[in-house]
């Protein structure tokens, strides 16, 4: 583990998470992925393995480990299939936001509830006309004696059908300036798979490259009554949306991350089997250099990207401002995975464009990475912005 001494304890959970991904995820991703379809069984075996509760406390029925482990559960489930990461990941981000700004009441209910995967959750901030530019949203929250009514609409949601609580921002005033003045967080309840009154959330989901087997939903509300109660924080939380959402994606900025280091991987580890079978000229491919060139820089890659992921876990672990590490680790490891997956392409030649083969998936997975959770322009502008505030002349 290069410089990270793992417990026993993070060694035992690690392991099993390994040999779950190689016994159930690795030999049937594709055929899920290519199905679209949603992995109920591996659902339910990250559930049993208490995944869902990685880092809520024991007190809640979590496992209490830290987020440097959740960062080795989530490279390996990514190593495996990208999707189970995200599936678990609107329940992680989540549970964060309610651990660290939610009230006591709030943590009471919904975190025993988080870690045994009851619910499990959605984090919506997006909007069909605003992504990076969070503060321009639209969505509006207006009170209403002891409820709040929302009207707006989000966009790619991830989980935003099977979710049983959404994680979201809306502008409880919008007339402020700056805008996150008057942005405030919500955990708005809904039974699972239904429409309730005043949301709609437009089923088959979006259309996508890759990312399968898990929605990515629209929701349109339309006078959608949440109780008072559910301001994430309660009362003391308006108007502290935006900070808290912002707290939360970066810890899920870690999460993206890892699941760039564990693509890197699998796209490593499939090209280094590949290149040691297939033969070329008389020899395995791999003894060609131009391919070892290639699993070099795959290699050191995947090296990096993990060894930046789990400095920056480790950073926004221990509290604080940690985002110049998480935006270096998401900006460089999500890189590492586009640029692992397209070689891995390369190494398989014909066989790379093949459905039969993975590095096809990793192709069509990686780009995501790049986007999601602060696109990776915005990562390079936040790691400027800090170094050039670091270094003030
Ligand atoms: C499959 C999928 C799942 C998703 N899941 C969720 C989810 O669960 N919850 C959620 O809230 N959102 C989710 N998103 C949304 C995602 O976070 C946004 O797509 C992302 O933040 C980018 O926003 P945008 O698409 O509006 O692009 P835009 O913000 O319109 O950006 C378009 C381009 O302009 C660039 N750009 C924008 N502003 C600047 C700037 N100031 N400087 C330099 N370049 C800039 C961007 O980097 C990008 O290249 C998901 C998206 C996808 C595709």
């Amino acid at each position: 583990m290069s410089g990270f001494e793992l417990t026993e304890e993070q060694r035992e959970i690690v392991a099993a998470v390994r040999d779950f991904v190689d016994r159930d995820v690795v030999p049937h991703a594709s055929d899920f992925e290519h199905a679209d379809e949603f992995p109920t069984q591996m659902v339910e075996t990250m559930r049993d393995m208490g995944l869902f509760g990685t880092t809520i406390p024991e007190e809640y029925g979590g496992l209490g480990l830290g987020l440097d482990t959740y960062a080795m559960i989530i490279m390996e489930l990514s190593r495996g299939w990208v999707t189970l990461s995200g599936i678990l990941n609107g329940s992680f981000i989540a549970a964060w936001m309610i651990r660290l700004h939610g009230t006591d009441e709030q943590r009471q209910k919904f975190l025993p509830q988080l870690a045994s995967c009851e619910i499990r959750a959605a984090f919506s901030m997006t909007e069909p006309h605003a992504g990076s530019d969070v503060q321009s949203i639209l969505m509006t929250a207006e009170r209403d004696g002891d409820e709040y009514v929302l009207n707006g609409q989000k966009m790619w949601v991830t989980n935003g059908w099977r979710s049983g609580l959404i994680m979201l921002l809306a502008k409880t005033d919008p007339t402020t300036d700056p805008p996150h003045k008057g942005m405030t967080g919500f955990i708005v309840e809904k039974e699972p798979e239904t429409n309730p009154d005043g949301l709609t959330i437009p089923m088959p989901g979006l259309k996508k490259l890759g990312y399968k087997g898990v929605e990515s939903t629209e929701l349109v509300f339309d006078d959608f009554r949440t109780p008072a109660s559910s301001i994430l924080g309660g009362e003391a939380g308006i108007g502290n949306g935006f900070q808290y959402f912002m707290s939360g994606i970066e810890a899920g900025r870690v999460n993206v991350a890892a699941r760039g280091a564990g693509l890197a991987e699998a796209a490593l580890n499939d090209s280094l089997q590949y290149a040691q079978e297939r033969e070329a000229f008389g020899k395995p491919i791999g003894h060609h250099q131009a391919v070892q060139l290639m699993l070099a820089k795959m290699a050191t890659r995947a090296e990096a990207a993990r060894l930046l992921t789990l400095q920056a876990a480790q950073k926004k672990q221990a509290g604080g401002r940690a985002d110049l590490e998480a935006g270096m680790a998401k900006y460089f490891a999500t890189e590492a995975a586009q640029e692992n997956s397209t070689d891995a392409l390369r190494i398989h030649g014909g066989y790379g464009y093949s459905l039969e083969y993975r590095p096809e998936r990793y192709y069509r997975d990686a780009p995501l990475l790049m986007i999601g959770e602060g696109s990776n322009e915005i990562q390079q502008l936040i790691i400027a912005r800090r170094l050039l505030e670091r270094h003030k002349v």
